[in-house]
């Protein structure tokens, strides 16, 4: 291993930046020349590789986005766009790849690995947490926390007014985000995708909840809920109970900010992992931690494996809105 690049893909999340420093100062220890790819898989096409030293990584660990920058790019999901990609790799010599995204960017990895020699290692950068072979994902406990920062702020005003909320937080596919909320929150109930979700019986406990006195609450809905989200939702709870209901979307500031303690420990250990994965010959896998240990899962079983949401976490919280 001689020269390895690495980008960012897809959607950004907070500690990206803790990763591209750990992938970089961790292969110079190893005597690898480390390449920036800019703008993730539409950089690489375009053959947009810059060679980067310990100092072009300084003063980033805390910033949240991705100096690298990134970007969708239906172009690499053709054959022609991924031989376009395996020409620059060739041309620049490269031998090993890391590719820090979410699940979008791993099945690009996959695809890749099939068509290009070189060893890749893939590191779950989102903020979703929708990807199996570790227990977190980069970026993932920052957006819980600017969520929750939000929330918090809003039910001031939910109990000040006696108001009805219903936030949106991100997840269009997977309700980590909504459930981490909800619980972290106080909140009183939550919907996910994952989940059918039961108007009726949440008309039911609101009408409980005012029975028993109380006079505001906070319904979390992950983006992608069923019913439309917390639009869809709120409409068919103010048909149902006839009160208002007030709807917040948080949206993408979820996605920025200075990443947790967490995220950069996180992002700082998979990204010196992948690199010391990548020069051990290991190709067609992704970095994580399961239960305290480093580990390397080869990509399909990061999104085939579908991690559950913690069922008690779920079971536990209309008994705690009563
Ligand atoms: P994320 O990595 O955050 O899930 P996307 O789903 O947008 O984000 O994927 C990022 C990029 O990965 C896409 O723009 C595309 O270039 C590439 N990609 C996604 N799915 C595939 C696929 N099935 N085959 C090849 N490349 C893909």
């Amino acid at each position: 291993m001689k020269r390895i690049a690495l980008m960012t893909s897809g959607g950004d999340a907070p500690g990206m930046n803790a990763a591209v420093r750990a992938v970089v100062r961790r292969a110079i220890y190893h005597n690898v020349e480390p390449f920036g790819i800019y703008a993730g898989y539409k950089g690489l096409m375009a053959g947009n590789l810059k060679k980067l030293s310990a100092r072009d990584v300084s003063n980033v660990i805390q910033r949240g986005g991705t100096i690298l920058k990134t970007s969708r790019a239906p172009e690499f999901e053709t054959e022609v766009g991924r031989s376009r990609a395996v020409e620059q790799l060739r041309k620049f010599d490269i031998d090993g790849l890391i590719v820090i995204g979410g699940d979008g960017s791993l099945h690009g990895a996959q695809e890749l690995e099939r068509i290009w020699d070189g060893g890749i290692v893939g590191l779950p950068g989102t903020i979703d947490n929708d990807l199996s072979g570790t227990d977190f994902t980069i970026g993932y406990d920052t957006a819980v926390n600017t969520a929750l920062e939000a929330i918090d702020k809003i039910r001031d005003t939910a109990d000040s007014h006696d108001r009805y909320f219903v936030i949106e937080v991100m997840g269009r596919l997977a309700g980590f985000i909504a459930l981490e909320v909800a619980i972290g929150g106080g909140a009183e109930y939550v919907l996910v995708p994952e989940l059918d979700s039961d108007v009726e019986q949440l008309s039911l406990h609101l009408e409980d909840w005012e029975k028993r006195g109380k006079t505001s609450c906070i319904i979390v809905v992950a983006e992608g809920e069923q019913e439309g989200g917390a639009e869809g939702i709120s409409k068919l709870l103010r048909e149902h109970t006839k009160r208002d209901f007030r709807v917040v979307v948080l949206g993408h500031m979820q996605r920025g900010g200075v990443p947790t303690a967490s995220d950069r420990v996180l992002a700082t250990q998979l990204g010196s992992y992948a690199v010391d994965a990548l020069c051990a010959g290991q190709t067609g896998v992704m970095a994580g931690i399961v239960n305290g240990h480093l580990t390397l899962t080869p990509f399909a079983q990061t999104w085939e494996n579908k991690k559950p949401l913690d069922k008690y976490l779920l079971d536990i919280i209309p008994s705690l809105s009563v």
